[in-house]
């Protein structure tokens, strides 16, 4: 047997498990706390709404392994899909997208079935969801068009730049079109791909524009794209993010969280997000991001022209769409002990931008009062496992953000 092939074999398994023991812990742990709301939160949550989101975290956690078992012979048939994939007589890039897009319509197909019982059953059964059928077939509908549109002008690109300098430098061209690419979507990204699904209003004036007007005063901020959006259509779920750089970064809250947070929480989660803009993390993130593509276009450049490499998946002849299909799918399982380092990354950004929104607002207590009130709405599982919520969270848990805020 091919030595990539069983190397790829042994890290799979190894993520996988390490995902299924870490989801088992945690339930484990919630489950040992259920009998009683913990202590910060007595007051705040009744024990009717803390066990209402130990059966929401459970119920997704089940939906999730199932899913996540489920897709296992599936990619693995596709990653052997040498075997059965012969050329159609079509150019190569031809080929590739034809390669490219019967790949992705099987892992959606595979997908479909839980994520429309994510979002009509589980949803639907603790209050969440409002997508209706028609919202749900035009969404997918707009995600279509839009992954055709940037994805098959940049993916032909990218087979392009392979095979016309093999031996020479695609990769580096490949990495600068990429960059290219990140850089023009990650900075539109709120101008023109999240107003294909929401409608973004700018935030209407009166006493909570004046005050934030007089903070972004205070903390230097240009006073400009701060906008709500009416994520009320898809669900009752509230968050704010930021987005987009330049003269596109936008601030978003959505409307349900307009609806739920007094003024001087919202204010408070505005000051949140500035501080995500002050601290410049998107950019921070992107540049990370492009670091780490650079160095991985390079190992694919020196893994292309070995044979192990294709034959470890079957493939008869070396192709760069196999080349690129494989490392696409196999760098994941590779790289997951990376991933905790990510969520401590973005989880320090996290506490940078709520230490921000406790000085710019003089106290911290908006804050704290707008964090218990989006644990409540949203049915945050309140008592994680450590390992696990140090594994995956991109943001600390509502514990640990109120302790150090607290400090502040
Ligand atoms: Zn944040």
């Amino acid at each position: 047997m091919n030595w990539f092939l069983i190397l790829f074999a042994i890290f799979f398994a190894a993520e996988h498990i390490l995902e299924y023991c870490l989801t088992f812990l945690n339930l484990r742990f919630v489950r040992q706390h259920e009998k009683e709301v913990p202590s910060y939160f007595r007051d705040k949550i009744t024990l009717e709404e803390y066990q209402k989101s130990i059966r929401y975290t459970r119920d997704r956690a089940k939906l999730e392994i199932i899913s996540s078992l489920a897709g296992i012979p599936v990619l693995w048939a596709m990653m052997l899909s040498g075997f059965w994939v012969r050329s159609l007589g079509h150019s190569s890039i031809v080929t590739g997208l034809i390669y490219f897009a019967v790949m992705s319509a099987l892992f959606y197909l595979i997908s479909l079935p839980f994520s429309l019982y994510s979002t009509f059953v589980i949803e639907q059964r603790y209050g969440f969801n409002k997508v209706t059928l028609k919202i749900w077939v035009t969404d997918l509908a707009k995600g279509l068009l839009l992954s055709m549109v940037i994805g098959i002008p940049v993916l032909s690109a990218v087979l392009w730049f392979m095979d016309r300098y093999t031996n020479s430098l695609w990769w580096l061209y490949v990495w600068i079109l990429l960059a290219a690419v990140q850089l023009f979507v990650t900075s539109l990204f709120p101008v023109f791909v999240v107003p294909l699904f929401n409608k973004l209003t700018p935030l209407e004036e009166g006493a909570l524009k004046e005050k934030i007007r007089a903070l972004a005063q205070k903390v230097n901020f240009k006073m400009s794209g701060i906008f709500t959006m009416d994520g009320s259509k898809r669900s009752t779920h509230s968050n704010a993010f930021f987005a987009g750089m330049g003269k596109f970064r936008r601030i978003v809250l959505f409307d349900t969280l307009v609806k739920s947070l007094s003024e001087s929480e919202l204010l408070a989660v505005l000051a949140h997000e500035i501080g995500h803009n002050i601290k410049k993390h998107v950019r921070k993130g992107l540049l990370l991001s492009l670091a780490g593509s650079l160095l991985g276009l390079y190992i694919l450049s020196l893994m292309i022209r070995a044979p192990w490499f294709y034959e470890a998946f079957g493939f008869q002849t070396p192709s760069s769409y196999a080349a690129l299909f494989i490392f696409v799918k196999t760098s994941g399982s590779f790289l997951f002990l990376l991933e905790p380092l990510f969520s401590l990354l973005s989880r320090k950004h996290e506490y940078q931008a709520d230490r921000f929104a406790a000085e710019a607002l003089g106290t911290a207590e908006p804050m704290i009062g707008g964090l218990v009130k989006l644990t409540k709405d949203n049915l945050s599982n309140l008592t994680p496992h450590p390992l696990y919520s140090f594994f995956y969270y991109s943001h600390p848990t509502v514990m640990e953000r109120i302790t150090a805020l607290e400090k502040t």
